[in-house]
């Protein structure tokens, strides 16, 4: 029998493959697409980043809105129909034109070379094949806007940042490339700027979506030679006083690009919270909500009430730390009062006296507000009688 010749070695999966997978199991298989991680939800990520939990079920790529509604504490998060309708009319009326009123508004607030002339701006085509596609795309996009010298409009580019192990595709509204070789984040937002200021938790919540795209785009500007400079002061255009004109403001987000790098930096990797779940967890939103509860109570959270209004799951994880009765269902600020008392029983405990050490100032204190109280409900009662 003639010997047949040896066929090449098959490949063994790599590190990267390997997570692919898993990640796509815990979703419920091949056939459930990952949800893209979008810059608020990084930016909610890094604003806690204590949470596995969330840092997982964002890694996988889990549609928390549907999970949420499926373990029976649907989101109530969402934007009005005639809202998305309404901001994507005011994006395209500052886009019109080869980004004419956007060019000009971006050089009025940030200069960076001399006046953009209308129609002689470039607008590259950024379309391609699937996100990675499109990233790559945009980057050669980016380095030739940057070699030409002129003012370049990059219309929803797409960026890519490794988050925790995994890459999310982040597409922000627009990026300016300035004649002097300068990048800037434009986002565009439709509240209202009303004598030149904005509501400031609307602009606070801009600033660090916005972070999160000068964060990746400095990782496509570290991979060219010499590296243009991105600028630290984004460009955000809202309709103008009541108006649907644009106006624009340039705001310094330097310390939300520290805070988030440093945030993202410290986000414990997919896989090493994945490897922790027992065998056979899944997310998968098809399966009953006991199953799904077991799976989801598998992964730690640190549940803070800055999470109703940042992730999808936070009626879960709220009901959950009340009923444990955990302190963070308070606020941090009064979960760093506590020191080492996590849990509502335990600060009764030692206020009541029947727990914790006495030199703890916070036991102290404790048993001070309680006698305190006491002496208050003694006297009322005591006047009452009188
Ligand atoms: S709601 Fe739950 S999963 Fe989401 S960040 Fe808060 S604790 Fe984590």
């Amino acid at each position: 029998m003639p010997s047949r010749a040896p066929g090449p070695a098959p490949t063994p999966p790599t590190r990267g493959t390997a997570l692919r997978h898993r990640l796509a199991e815990l979703r419920g298989g091949g056939d459930v697409p990952a949800q893209p991680l979008d810059a608020r939800a990084l930016a909610a990520l890094a604003a806690n980043p204590g949470c596995r939990r969330r840092a997982l079920l964002d890694g996988a790529g889990v549609d928390k809105t549907a999970l949420a509604s499926s373990l029976g504490s649907p989101s109530g998060f969402g934007q009005s129909q005639f809202a998305f309708m309404r901001g994507n009319a005011f994006e395209a009326r500052v886009k019109a034109d080869g980004g004419a009123e956007l060019l000009r508004l971006t050089h009025g607030r940030l200069g960076g070379g001399p006046e953009p002339v209308p129609g002689e701006s470039a607008v590259p085509d950024l379309a391609a094949a699937g996100p990675e596609g499109r990233a790559a795309r945009t980057a050669l996009a980016l380095r030739e806007a940057t070699e030409s010298g002129g003012w370049t409009l990059l219309d929803h580019p797409m960026l890519a940042l490794d988050v925790a192990g995994t890459p999310a595709f982040l597409e922000p509204d627009a990026v300016v490339v300035h004649p002097d070789g300068g990048w800037t984040v434009v986002e565009i937002k439709s509240f209202p700027m009303i004598d030149g200021s904005a509501d400031a938790a609307k602009v606070g919540a801009a600033a660090r979506q916005a972070a999160v795209y000068a964060l990746a785009l400095e990782r496509v500007a570290a991979r060219l030679d010499p590296a243009p400079s991105i600028r630290h002061h984004v460009l955000l255009v809202c309709p103008k006083d009541f108006s649907n004109l644009p106006t624009a403001s340039a705001i310094d987000v330097r310390k939300q690009l520290s805070v988030t790098r440093r945030q993202l930096a410290r986000l414990t990797r997919v896989e090493d919270i994945a490897a922790q779940l027992p065998e056979g967890t899944t997310f998968d939103v098809r399966r009953p909500a006991a199953e799904l509860t077991a799976a989801v109570e598998a992964v730690p959270a640190t549940y803070a009430p800055e999470c109703l209004s940042a992730c999808e799951l936070a009626f879960h994880c709220r009901t959950r730390a009340r009923e444990q009765g955990e302190v963070t269902a308070l606020g941090r600020s009064i979960r760093g009062e506590l020191g080492g008392l996590t849990t509502i029983g335990e600060i009764l405990a030692a206020a009541a006296g029947t727990s914790g050490d006495p030199d703890d100032p916070a036991v102290a204190t404790l048993r001070r507000a309680a006698a305190l109280r006491s002496e208050a409900l003694a006297g009322a009662a005591a006047s009452g009688a009188a």
